[in-house]
């Protein structure tokens, strides 16, 4: 470990310190595996203080991003920035920039609270008096500081995520990574991890990267970058990418996809619009949904079995701009 440390930052001594005020910057990000290609000329900024979103459906390219950002993987093209930092070359430097928070346990658990702190601490060069004050500082971060002396596995999933939270806290990093946040978590405990997140942003500056699957979790972002098969297809705060869909999302559910087709090819041809068709169902939005149903029901007598009208959802705006769902059937609970 001492001596990968020595060489790497030998080798990135003469690197240069490129300028970007932005705290996380991607210019052409892309990653192949083989011939597979998992991310592919991703460019886009993270702000300071902000809380943002990677979302993207299974194999879109989150956890890839994440390796890299957090320097486990070397991208195959392009570059990534943290804090003005290459994390391809100058690796290092950015460890000193990040804190991570990895989706699976990193905890030992039969130790205690304080014991995983302190040894992560040491990974820092913390020690002393230092150490002690700053685990007692990120402990109260997280509302933990009466438990530092419990060993980890006396608590409940929620408070070990918070542990989590504060060892990745530990060297004071000015962005933080958290892959999945919310992963085996109730909603209490999510709650309570969104509640710390927003703190750390509020009252900190912390910069917060967090990947995540779930549109739930995608609502409480700033801003979001939302990937398919490793392209980047929206970018923004979920409110305005929701608002760049027009009026209402309008579904109607037949008895087949057979149907379904036919009954799209009508309403294109009668109400010169370009539904989607998604399985059973023909998808489209309108203004005035609820006036449009009936437009239609009355239009094709014996077609629809069921209609829907809703306020656009973050998954309307990833159906609007891949033409197919988030969720595939088998997924979907
Ligand atoms: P996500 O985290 O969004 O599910 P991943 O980054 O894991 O997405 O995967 C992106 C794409 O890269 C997928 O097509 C996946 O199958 C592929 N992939 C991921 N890891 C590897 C690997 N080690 N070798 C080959 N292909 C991989």
């Amino acid at each position: 470990m001492a001596s990968l440390t020595q060489s790497s930052v030998h080798l990135e001594a003469g690197a240069a310190h490129l300028e970007s005020s932005a705290p996380i910057s991607l210019l052409n990000l892309t990653h192949n595996y083989g011939d597979r290609l998992a991310l592919d000329h991703l460019s886009f900024e993270v702000r300071p203080a902000e809380i943002f979103g990677l979302l993207g459906p299974n194999g879109s390219g989150k956890t890839t991003l994440f390796r890299i950002l957090s320097t486990l993987m070397v991208p195959t093209g392009g570059s990534a920035l943290i804090q003005g930092f290459d994390v391809a070359h100058e690796p290092n430097r950015v460890r000193q920039q990040i804190g991570i928070v990895f989706q699976a346990r990193s905890l030992d658990i039969k130790l205690t609270v304080g014991e995983n702190l302190k040894h992560q601490g040491h990974l820092y060069g913390l020690k002393g008096g230092t150490l002690k004050r700053r685990m007692e500082e990120v402990l109260s971060r997280v509302g933990l500081l009466d438990r530092i002396k419990d060993t980890v596995e006396t608590l409940s999933g929620g408070m070990q995520r918070r542990v989590e939270l504060a060892k990745g806290l530990i060297h004071s990093p000015s962005v933080l990574l958290l892959d999945e946040p919310s992963t085996g978590l109730d909603p209490g405990a999510r709650r309570d991890v969104w509640q710390y997140l927003r703190m750390l942003r509020d009252e900190e500056g912390v910069t917060i990267l967090v990947t995540t699957h779930l549109m739930e979790e995608a609502e409480h972002c700033d801003r979001l970058a939302i990937l398919n098969t490793g392209k980047l297809v929206a970018l923004g705060a979920p409110a305005g990418l929701k608002s760049e869909i027009g009026g209402d999302v309008v579904l109607f559910e037949t008895a087949n996809e057979q149907a379904a087709a036919e009954l799209s090819v009508k309403i294109a041809n009668r109400f010169i619009v370009s539904p989607t068709v998604l399985g059973n169902t023909v998808r489209l939005e309108r203004e005035q949904g609820h006036k449009f149903v009936t437009d239609v029901v009355e239009a094709f007598p014996g077609l629809v079995e069921g209609i829907s009208v809703a306020k656009p959802s973050l998954e309307d705006v990833f159906i609007q701009r891949t033409g197919h769902r988030f969720w595939t059937e088998k997924e979907e609970k």
